[in-house]
C-alpha cells in the first residue's frame, strides 16, 4: 500500500461519534439546543471543575464573549501574548479595544509573567489599567498562573484563559480552563477534541455564564414576543455537533495518551541530533501534548528549519512553523509591544511535527526518517 499524506493534527473520530451523532439526528433534536448540548456542557464543566460551561460556535466566539463579560469596551487596552494564534488578538479588535503584545518566556513558550506584572504596574501607576489580561496555554501547556493571578488580583484586572489548545492539561493539579474570570476552549478540527467546529466558555461566575448564554442567542429576552435590550450574537453550538463532542470527550484520556506517546517517541528518536531542542516541559503542570514542537539551530543542525519543512513536504508530510508572533503581523503593526525577541526567535526556528492522536507507528517513523535524513545529508 502506498504511503498516504500525514497531516499535522487531523480529526480523530470514529464509531462512537457516528453513533451519537445519528442518535441525535434521529431524535430530531437537530438544532438549536437539545439534550446533547446540555449533557456536553455538564460533562465539560465537571471535567474542568467549574460551575458553568456554555457551548458556542467557536473558540473565537467564546473569546469575544469572555471579553464582553470582562467589560472590555471601545478604546480599552488588553494585554495579550504575542506568541499565539491570531484569534486571541482578533477578539480584542472586535470590541474596538487595543491589544498590547507581551513576549514569551523561553522556559515554557508561554507569556512571560514578569513582563505582564511590569506592564500592569506601569499602566496602573498612570491610572490607566488595562481592562483585561489574556493568557494562552501554548500547544497544550498551561501558562504560569501563580504570578499571573497574583498580579491581576492585586490590580483588580480580569484574567481570561485562552485554553483553546489545552483541554485536559493542568497547572498545579488544577485543570486548564479553570483560571481567571473565564476560560475558553476550541473544538475546531485540529484541536485535541473536535466537534467539526465549536467552542466553549467555562466559568465559576454565575453572571458571566448567564450573560454569555443570553448574548450568544441574539440577546432575546424571555418574553412571548421578540424583545431585545442588547446587541446579541448568533453564537450557540448546534445540538448535533454537541453529540459528536460527547463522544470525543469520552475518548479524551486515550487521545491525550496517544499524543503523549508520539511526543515521547519524537524526543527519543531525534533527541540525540545536535541543534534540535524540544519545547521545554514546565515543572508546574501536565501538558495535554497537543502538538510536539521543537527549535532548529541551523548552524549546529547543519540545515535550517525551512529545509526540514521542505523535505517533509516532499514526502507528503504536513508540518508547520510555530506561530508567527502578533507583533510581527502586518495587521497589528501599529500595536504596542513589550519585549518580542523570545517569540520572534521561536518563530524563526520553531517547527511543529505531526501529532494527531490517530498517527500510526509507521507514520511517526516516516517523520523521524525524513528529519534524520536531512541531518545525515549535511554531515555526508
Ligand atoms: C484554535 C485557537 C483559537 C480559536 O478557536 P476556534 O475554535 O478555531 O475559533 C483561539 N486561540 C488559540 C490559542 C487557538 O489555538
Amino acid at each position: 500500500m502506498p504511503d498516504t499524506r500525514i497531516y499535522l493534527s487531523p480529526p480523530d473520530v470514529g464509531d462512537l461519534e457516528r453513533k451519537l451523532l445519528l442518535e441525535a439526528f434521529d431524535s430530531n433534536w437537530v438544532a438549536p439546543v437539545g439534550p446533547d448540548l446540555d449533557a456536553f456542557e455538564a460533562q465539560v464543566a465537571e471535567l474542568i471543575g467549574v460551575r458553568h460551561a456554555v457551548a458556542l460556535s467557536s473558540g473565537t466566539a467564546a473569546l469575544h464573549l469572555a471579553l464582553v463579560a470582562a467589560g472590555v469596551r471601545h478604546g480599552d487596552t488588553v494585554l495579550v501574548p504575542s506568541f499565539t494564534f491570531a484569534a486571541t488578538a482578533n477578539a480584542v479588535m472586535y470590541l474596538g479595544a487595543r491589544p498590547v503584545f507581551i513576549d514569551s518566556t523561553a522556559d515554557s513558550w508561554n507569556v512571560d509573567p514578569a513582563l505582564v506584572v511590569e506592564e500592569l504596574r506601569r499602566r496602573c501607576a498612570k491610572g490607566k489599567p488595562p481592562r483585561a489580561v489574556i493568557a494562552v496555554d501554548m500547544y497544550g501547556q498551561c501558562a504560569d498562573y501563580g504570578p499571573l493571578l497574583d498580579a491581576c488580583d492585586r490590580y483588580g484586572v480580569a484574567l481570561i484563559e485562552d485554553a483553546a489548545e489545552a483541554l485536559g492539561a493542568s497547572y498545579r493539579q488544577k485543570p486548564a480552563g479553570s483560571f481567571g474570570l473565564a476560560g475558553i476552549l476550541s473544538f475546531n478540527g485540529n484541536k485535541i477534541i473536535t466537534t467539526g467546529g465549536g467552542g466553549m466558555l467555562v466559568t465559576d461566575d454565575d453572571r458571566t455564564a448567564a450573560r454569555t448564554r443570553h448574548l450568544a442567542t441574539q440577546a432575546r429576552e424571555p418574553l412571548p414576543y421578540y424583545e431585545h435590550r442588547a446587541v446579541g450574537y448568533n453564537y450557540r453550538l448546534s445540538n448535533l455537533l454537541a453529540a459528536v463532542g460527547r463522544g470525543q470527550l469520552q475518548r479524551l484520556g486515550s487521545m491525550i495518551a496517544a499524543r503523549r506517546e508520539t511526543g515521547r517517541y519524537y524526543r527519543a528518536a531525534l533527541g540525540d541530533l545536535p541543534g534540535l531542542s524540544f519545547m521545554p516541559i514546565a515543572g508546574y503542570g501536565e501538558s495535554n501534548w497537543w502538538l510536539t514542537c521543537l527549535l532548529v539551530d541551523a548552524e549546529r543542525f547543519g540545515a535550517s528549519r525551512d529545509r526540514i519543512l521542505e523535505r517533509l513536504a516532499t514526502h507528503d508530510i504536513e508540518a508547520r512553523p510555530t506561530w508567527k508572533p502578533m507583533h510581527l503581523q502586518p495587521v497589528f503593526s501599529d500595536c504596542v509591544r513589550r519585549g518580542g525577541d523570545v517569540s520572534a526567535g521561536l518563530f524563526r526556528r520553531g517547527l511543529c511535527l505531526p501529532s494527531g492522536s490517530a498517527l500510526s507507528d509507521h507514520d511517526r517513523e516516516r517523520v523521524v526518517d525524513v528529519v534524520r535524513a536531512v541531518a545525515a545529508e549535511q554531515k555526508g
